[in-house]
C-alpha cells in the first residue's frame, strides 16, 4: 500500500520500499527550512465579539517554501510531532514570538497576550516547563504568554502534565484548552487543572445558530466556562450571525476570519497602534 497511517490519524504518502527515504527527506527538508529561515509566524487577533477590541493574539506557524509557496501547519506539524522535530519547531516559535514582541515594543506598541500552540509531545517532555520558563525569562515574555494545549493532550497523562501546568501557571503563563469539545474531557479533572481558557472548537461554530445541537454545545461551553471561572473563546467565527449569537450568549472572546484573519506581523502593526499607546 502506498499509504502509511501515522499517529493522530495522519496519512503520510510513501512508496513502500522508499518509506524511510521519504520520511528522511521530509525531516531533512524541515531541518533545512529551519536553518534557511523559511518558517514564519502569522498572527490572528482574539477579540471581544461585542465591540471588536483586541485582547490577545494567536501565533500560527507557516512554512514559506521557495518551491511550493506558503505551506500550512496541517501539512507538517503532525509529521514533526511524529518524528520529534516538533521540539526544534517549538523552540523556534518561542524565539520568533520573543523577537517580534521585542520589535513591537521598540516601536512603542502595546503588545497583548500572545498564545502559542504546544503539541502533546512537547508537553510530555520532562524539561518542557523549565525550558519554557527559561525562554520567557530570556525573552522578556513574563506575563505575556498563553499556552494552548489540545483537550486530549491535557487529559491524557495527568501524573506527568499536571505538575508542568502548575509550574507554568505559577509563573504567570495562561493555560488554554484548544479545540474544546472535539475530544473527551473529564469535567471533574478540568475543575482541578490550572486552566483559564476554553477554546470552543470551530466545528461547533459552523452550525450556529441554525443547527440546534452544535448551538446547544456552544451555549453549554460558554456557561461552563463562566461557572468554572474560565474564559471562553469561540473559534472559527466567519459570519455576522455567528458573532451576534456569541454576543447574545455573553461569550467574552472570539476568533475567526470575520473578526481578523491570521496575518504577517507588518500587517498587524496598524491594529496594535490603534489598540493602545504605552
Ligand atoms: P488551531 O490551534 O486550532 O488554530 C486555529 C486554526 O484555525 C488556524 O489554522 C487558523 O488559521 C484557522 N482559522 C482561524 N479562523 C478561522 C475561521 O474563521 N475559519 C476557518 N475555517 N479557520 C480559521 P492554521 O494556522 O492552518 O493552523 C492549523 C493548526 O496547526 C492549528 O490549529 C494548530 O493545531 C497547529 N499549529 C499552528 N501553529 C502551530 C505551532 O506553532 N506549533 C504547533 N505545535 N502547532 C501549530
Ligand atoms: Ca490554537
Ligand atoms: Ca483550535
Ligand atoms: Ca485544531
Amino acid at each position: 500500500d502506498a499509504k502509511a497511517a501515522g499517529r493522530n490519524g495522519v496519512t503520510v504518502y510513501t512508496g513502500d520500499p522508499h518509506e524511510p527515504l521519504e520520511r528522511l527527506s521530509m525531516t531533512s527538508r524541515l531541518r533545512k527550512a529551519l536553518t534557511r529561515g523559511e518558517f514564519a509566524l502569522h498572527w490572528q487577533p482574539v477579540v471581544d465579539p461585542a465591540d471588536g477590541t483586541l485582547h490577545k493574539l494567536e501565533a500560527l506557524i507557516r512554512w514559506e517554501d521557495p518551491f511550493r509557496g506558503l505551506v500550512m501547519p496541517d501539512e507538517f506539524i503532525a509529521f514533526a510531532e511524529e518524528t520529534g522535530f516538533i521540539d526544534r519547531i517549538g523552540d523556534w516559535v518561542l524565539a520568533g514570538v520573543g523577537d517580534q514582541v521585542a520589535a513591537w515594543r521598540r516601536d512603542g506598541l502595546v503588545v497583548p497576550r500572545v498564545a502559542v500552540n504546544v503539541s502533546p509531545r512537547q508537553l510530555r517532555r520532562p524539561d518542557f516547563g523549565r525550558r519554557l520558563l527559561q525562554a520567557i525569562g530570556e525573552r522578556g515574555l513574563a506575563g505575556l504568554l498563553t499556552v494552548e494545549i489540545t483537550e486530549s493532550a491535557a487529559m491524557a497523562d495527568p501524573m506527568r502534565t499536571d505538575p508542568v501546568l502548575q509550574e507554568l501557571f505559577a509563573a504567570g503563563v495562561e493555560i488554554a484548552i484548544d479545540d474544546f469539545g472535539a475530544g473527551y474531557s473529564s469535567l471533574s479533572r478540568l475543575r482541578t487543572m490550572p486552566v483559564q481558557v476554553l477554546k470552543i472548537d470551530r466545528s461547533f461554530l459552523r452550525g450556529v445558530p441554525e443547527d440546534p445541537e452544535p448551538t446547544a454545545i456552544v451555549t453549554a461551553v460558554i456557561e461552563l466556562s463562566s461557572a468554572l471561572g474560565m474564559e471562553a473563546v469561540a473559534e472559527g467565527v466567519e459570519h455576522e450571525h455567528q458573532r451576534a449569537f456569541l454576543v447574545q450568549r455573553g461569550c467574552p472572546l472570539a476568533q475567526g476570519f470575520l473578526l481578523g484573519e491570521p496575518v504577517p506581523a507588518e500587517a498587524l502593526r496598524p491594529l496594535l497602534a490603534a489598540a493602545g499607546t504605552p
